[in-house]
């Protein structure tokens, strides 16, 4: 009998597990989105080869997408300009646009654009849904897939609310001018970047430990003053700071809870574990969760509380690891050392067992 599977939110989760379940027998896979277009604002985002693996399960190979890869990162003392350490990175890094449309472009016929969910039953055998343009559907599984701020989550399991973790963040984009082969980061964790763009672009982020909305108010030139004296490959990002180049501010936020399978609803990626982007994990962290999720929903005779029950108990431990890993290098943020954990995640993998 064909297995009905609604995922709500197209986002780069929502999207790879569409991919997975398309692939799969008797699946009969759709996905509703709020936003009108599938667009999304370009920042970084770079994947370890165990996420590149998740998407490869997932029927997804990164041959075909635009993608730059760092080998490796060079840490430099703040204070010093001292060269103090090189993290192996292994990771390659792609816009977040071009991954998101490169997602959407083949499953865009099963996604309905515009809609949002109203109300969610699990009534045993199957769940019912209802939809803002007032349709309802019956489903055998449905999947919340839908961020940070996910309807889901509330909805079925009455949070919990996504909490600060004491950092924000602002990013930026600027010509690489100075021609730079070589990525590098503060020691501190604070200030560095990822080439982009066939190295034509320098991905800058810039870490701000304390409240939320900390220096909000200040401009990328000031921000750009306590590192002025860097010297190397940063300094041509400090340069490129004063210009001021269209820059974004956000504080960051993460979702912590046990809560991700109840029946025949379960939530995935950062509906599930939002984490801080501090040591660049979430995106490949969700397509890990929708490699499982696929496998799981299409085993023979596995009927769908069992299959996301044992989702759940399989992906929990790792994503976990990640988050407090993401969690522990955004608190050590600015301080001496404190990008040490940059670049040790290369090796988490996909399911418990295979981390060892
Ligand atoms: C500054 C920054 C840098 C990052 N860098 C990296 C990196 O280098 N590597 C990495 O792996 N990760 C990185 N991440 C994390 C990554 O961006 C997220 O983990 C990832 O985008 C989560 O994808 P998602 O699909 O789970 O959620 P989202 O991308 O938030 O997608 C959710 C989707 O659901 C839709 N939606 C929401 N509510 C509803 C609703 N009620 N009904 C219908 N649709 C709904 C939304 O419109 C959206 O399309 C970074 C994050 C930030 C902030």
């Amino acid at each position: 009998m064909t297995r009905r599977v609604l995922i709500i939110g197209a986002g780069l989760t929502g999207l790879a597990l569409a991919h997975g379940l398309r692939r799969a027998k008797d699946i009969d896979v759709s996905i509703i989105e709020q936003a009108p277009v599938i667009t999304e604002a370009g920042w970084a985002i770079g994947l370890t080869g165990r996420h590149v693996d998740a998407l490869r399960q997932l029927g997804l190979t990164l041959e075909d997408i635009a993608a730059d890869t760092v080998s490796r990162t060079i840490l430099f003392d703040r204070e010093t300009s001292v060269p103090v350490g090189i993290a192996d990175m292994g990771i390659v890094v792609t816009s977040r646009s071009n991954l998101q449309l490169w997602l959407a472009k083949p499953v865009a016929d099963l996604v309905r654009t515009g809609i949002t969910p109203t109300a969610i039953t699990d009534h045993g055998g199957h769940v019912e849904v209802g939809f803002s343009d007032g349709s309802t559907g019956e489903f055998d599984a449905v999947i919340g897939a839908d961020g940070i701020n996910s309807w889901t989550r509330h909805a079925v399991f009455a949070g919990p609310e996504p909490s600060y973790v004491g950092c924000a963040v602002i990013r930026f984009q600027v010509p690489n001018i100075d021609g730079l082969d070589v990525t590098a980061i503060t020691s501190d964790g604070s200030l560095g970047y990822f080439i982009l763009n066939g190295g034509t672009t320098l991905h800058g982020t810039l870490f701000l430990p304390g409240e939320a909305d900390n220096h909000r108010d200040r401009t990328l030139a000031e921000l750009a003053e306590p590192y002025r004296d860097l010297r190397g490959p940063l300094s041509s990002l400090v340069r490129a700071m004063r210009a001021e180049p269209t820059s974004f501010y956000a504080n960051i936020n993460q979702v912590v809870t046990d809560d991700w399978a109840k029946g025949r609803i379960a939530l995935a990626g950062d509906a599930a574990h939002a984490m801080s982007p501090r040591i660049g994990q979430g995106a490949g962290v969700g397509f890990q969760d929708a490699a499982v999720l696929s496998e799981l929903l299409a085993l023979p005779d596995m009927p769908v509380p069992a299959a996301l029950a044992g989702y759940a108990t399989i992906r929990q431990p790792m994503a976990r690891l990640v988050q407090q890993h993401s969690h522990t290098a955004t608190l050590r943020t600015g301080q001496a050392n404190g990008a040490l954990d940059f670049g040790t995640l290369a090796n988490v993998g996909t399911t418990h067992q295979r981390s060892h």
